[in-house]
């Protein structure tokens, strides 16, 4: 998918459409999955391991992308629901 860099919305400062600058929001850290690995450890053993026997899906062909929208009046940003696409790449 395609993102122009700029793109006339409403903004909810200003209380009408301006120009705003698009601005992909930074993906933080991955969140940790030690709480998992350390019940997974717990069930080991005899038995059936539960919710734990199920086969680990693969990762998912199209990731969530967020996008911050910067207004060029106010100077303030505010964002939309992320949404799923596969790749994203900004055109002038
Ligand atoms: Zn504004």
């Amino acid at each position: 998918m395609k993102m122009p860099k700029q793109v006339r919305i409403y903004c909810p400062f200003c209380k009408k459409h301006t120009i705003h600058d698009v601005d992909r929001v930074k993906k933080g850290r991955a969140s940790s999955l030690n709480w998992i690995v350390r019940q997974k450890r717990r069930r080991s053993g005899i038995g059936n391991s539960g919710k734990f026997s199920k086969v680990p899906g693969g990762d998912k062909p199209t990731k969530k992308v967020f996008l911050k929208y910067k207004c060029t009046e106010c100077k303030k940003a505010h964002q939309k629901p992320g949404f799923r696409v596969s790749k994203l790449e900004f055109v002038e």
